[in-house]
């Protein structure tokens, strides 16, 4: 349904029909151990999706001016076995995507989206959900569209692998009471549709409150000690989080505390140290472990008004 409310936009729809051929081909011969390449970084719910499958995770280390996939450790982790690659737009900003996409054309990758954090980002005219041969969407209540609940979608212009995803979001059924596949139940409730087809009216004007902000802060807080994400492109970013790094991050979280202004780290834990993937805790990702253990979300979004900006600035401004 959600699918079909995106569609009837025609937003996501910018791409022509993408090689089912290939798709079919990969899909289908995907086999246990086949590798998918991944930024380190991420949230765990990424790399949850790959080993749920049975695949192999490649944690490719980020960049660290961008925290995002980069582009050229990507070409280095592929081997024989990679199948796909997934990059994530994380904080809201858009993957380094036309690099990306050359680079999985010439080995044939597919490229499926982590677009949970990047409702509406785009670059070169492309929003994210619209870059990969699938995208996945969040609309959990703190995503920048949210529902009321849980709630998400996948997006893609191909039709047979669209309808192969919502059999497999209804039990692996195309047919009522026929099931093709394994699949699972993760149909969109009907009430979540109904609040978020509303809700992404305001999905325009809540990415110009988000950037307003931003704007403000990349332009007013300057301070040595804290280090500003980068943003070279206006519709490349969504700041879903604006994230500042700091060596003493922990020292400027409580400063700000006790002023009054709570922030919060995405993510204090990278997977690959999480007891869920024991088998990788005593690897090194060391540009990941750097940002995980330095960076802090300032608050963002259209409910902060010009005074707390400028209390935060000035704040910020006064930490040694
Ligand atoms: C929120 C989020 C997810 C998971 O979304 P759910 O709707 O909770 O399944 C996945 N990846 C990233 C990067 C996220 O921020």
């Amino acid at each position: 349904m959600w699918n079909q409310i995106l569609h009837r936009r025609g937003q996501w729809s910018e791409r022509p029909h993408s090689h089912p051929s290939h798709l079919e081909r990969t899909w289908q011969t995907s086999i246990e151990g086949d590798e998918v390449i991944v930024p380190a970084n991420t949230y765990i719910a990424t790399i949850l999706t790959i080993t749920a499958n049975r695949l192999t995770p490649v944690l490719v280390e980020p960049d660290i001016a961008t925290y995002n996939l980069s582009p050229s450790l990507m070409r280095q982790a592929i081997t024989s076995r990679t199948k796909v690659v997934m990059p994530v737009h994380l904080y809201g900003r858009l993957a380094e995507m036309p690099e990306i996409t050359a680079i999985a054309k010439e080995h044939d990758l597919l490229i499926l989206e982590d677009a949970a954090q990047a409702h509406g980002a785009s670059l070169q005219g492309r929003k994210a959900g619209n870059w990969g041969h699938a995208a996945g969407f969040s609309f959990y209540p703190g995503k920048n569209l949210g529902a009321l609940g849980d709630a998400g979608a996948v997006t893609t212009n191909d039709e047979e692998l669209a309808k192969t995803i919502r059999a497999l979001g209804n039990y692996g059924s195309h047919k009522k009471y026929e099931n093709l596949y394994q699949g699972v139940n993760s149909r969109l409730d009907e009430m979540q549709a109904a609040f978020l087809r509303v809700k992404l009216r305001y999905l325009d004007e809540e990415i110009k409150a988000r950037r307003t902000v931003a704007r403000a802060y990349l332009e007013g807080i300057k301070n040595p000690l804290v280090k500003l994400p980068a943003w070279e492109v206006e519709e490349q970013h969504v700041f879903h989080l604006f994230v500042v790094r700091c060596e003493r991050r922990d020292a400027l979280q409580e400063y700000l505390w006790e002023r009054g202004v709570q922030t919060l780290i995405h993510y204090p834990v990278p997977p690959h140290k999480q007891g869920a993937y024991g088998e990788w805790n005593n690897q090194q990702y060391k540009i990941s472990e750097k940002i995980h253990y330095k960076v802090l979300s300032l608050p963002i979004g259209s409910f902060l008004d010009q005074y707390l900006v400028k209390n935060l600035i000035t704040c910020i401004k006064e930490f040694k």
